[in-house]
């Protein structure tokens, strides 16, 4: 695993976690205003208004915003994704969630799920740049 000088995050919540990673982006916000960042359509949407990141929108998870995420990681251009995703919930997008976290598998990508795996992943990534 090799990350870029200026990291290249990618962010996505379910539903039930947007205010979890709102938090999250606040709580790390001087790091990652320092990253390449893109999330999924809805989540990089209140990053940007509620937060004031600078983030690449991309298409919402249920249209296939999980699949451009993976499609950049398999091409090399992500160095980590924080994946918030609500185990509670039924998602109509399960396909294209688990192929985004094959994806960080198969190319040995970090990918926090949850919380506290994303804070220790933030900070270790924080620590070394
Ligand atoms: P969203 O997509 O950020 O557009 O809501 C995330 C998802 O539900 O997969």
């Amino acid at each position: 695993m090799t990350i870029a000088k200026r990291p290249r995050i990618a962010l996505i919540a379910h539903d039930r976690k947007k205010d979890t990673i709102v938090a999250l982006a606040r709580e790390f916000d001087h790091f990652l205003n320092q990253c390449t960042l893109c999330a999924t359509g809805t989540t990089g949407g209140r990053l940007v208004d509620e937060v004031g990141l600078n983030v690449d929108r991309l298409l919402s998870g249920p249209w296939g915003g999980d699949l451009q995420i993976g499609a950049r990681l398999a091409q090399g251009e992500i160095d980590a994704v924080i994946f918030l995703r609500d185990p509670m919930t039924p998602q109509p997008h399960e396909p294209d969630i688990n192929a985004l976290v094959r994806a960080c598998d198969v190319h040995d990508v970090p990918c926090a799920t949850n919380l506290s795996t994303a804070r220790l992943l933030l900070a270790s990534l924080a620590a070394s740049h």
